[in-house]
């Protein structure tokens, strides 16, 4: 069977789907993106996914390029051809083709990209072991709130990560706090048993991961606080552990070849994960169902 993607209002063979040359997104990555997780045949938290991609592109003065129920749809309709179980739906929308010009294009039509992808779940190692971060200065722009498409800065990040053989890079910016990973937020449990992590501005991108969190922490009783955290508190740390819409939950065990707590897994973590994944078993918004 064939994998499609979406571009611009066609169905295509994955291979064969491009865009023109001059696409903004391509010349300036003047443009936003998402990446909706799916788990066991269902979007996760699609609302809250469209809800920032309207947000991201109301920041950037790019019209929505379809109307949101049409967008669902052809989410749907991609997850269906390509039999989407598990993995990730990513969507991009940029400001279209135009003839290079820093300025707004007057007629240009935002352009919009989706694709799937069926990824096997992480592997269990780096559940029951952990994971190492490394950190790097935050070298990105002031609107990190904004879900664009210019990445360098995390992807020089993610790549110094991986060649010092750790899973992420936890950005610090010039205070000595940690911002989040170069594609995860940050989260540390203090010595004083409380859950931790940066508060929502335009120094981080607001993960839905991260907000479907809070609100179970809030739920579930546990303390919790939102603000900034220093570089040396996260060392320091009980338990430390990063989210995101691929990784979920996963639990980090060292910070700059730093143990965090006993260098094992945190307790709160893995209640926290377990959690995560509980409620994603339960979401029911199946392509083909009625949600
Ligand atoms: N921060 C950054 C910089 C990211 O790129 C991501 C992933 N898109 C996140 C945090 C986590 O966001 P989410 O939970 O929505 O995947």
């Amino acid at each position: 069977m064939p994998r499609y993607a979406y571009v611009n209002g066609r169905y295509l063979p994955h291979a064969q789907a491009a865009v023109h040359i001059e696409d903004r997104g391509y010349q300036f990555a003047d443009g936003v993106y998402e990446v909706v997780p799916v788990y066991q045949g269902a979007l996760v938290d699609e609302g809250p996914h469209l809800d920032r991609l309207e947000r991201s592109l109301g920041e950037l003065r790019i019209a929505m390029p379809v109307a949101r129920a049409t967008l669902e749809l052809i989410s749907h309709e991609l997850m269906r051809r390509n039999d989407l179980t598990q993995g990730m739906l990513y969507m991009q929308v940029t400001r279209g083709v135009a003839p290079r010009d820093h300025r707004f294009p007057a007629t240009a039509r935002p352009a919009l990209v989706m694709t799937t992808r069926q990824t096997k779940p992480h592997g269990e190692a780096l559940v029951t072991q952990g994971i190492k971060v490394i950190t790097v200065p935050d070298i990105r722009w002031r609107r990190c709130d904004i879900k664009s498409t210019a990445l360098l800065p995390n992807v020089l990040a993610k790549q110094q990560a991986a060649e010092a053989g750790a899973y992420e890079a936890w950005q610090v910016d010039g205070e000595g706090y940690v911002t989040e990973g170069s594609s995860t937020n940050a989260w540390i449990v203090n010595a004083e048993g409380k859950v931790v992590t940066r508060d929502a501005s335009h120094a981080i991108l607001n993960g839905i991961t991260r907000i479907t969190l809070l609100k179970q922490i809030r739920e579930a009783g546990f303390e919790l606080e939102e603000r900034a955290f220093t570089l040396e508190e996260a060392k320091a740390a009980r338990e430390a552990f990063l989210t995101s819409s691929t990784s979920f939950v996963l639990p980090v065990v060292a910070i700059d070849e730093t143990p965090v707590g006993n260098g094992h897994p945190g307790i709160l973590c893995g209640k926290l994960r377990a959690g995560y994944l509980d409620y994603m078993a339960s979401l029911e918004d199946r392509p083909g169902g009625m949600a």
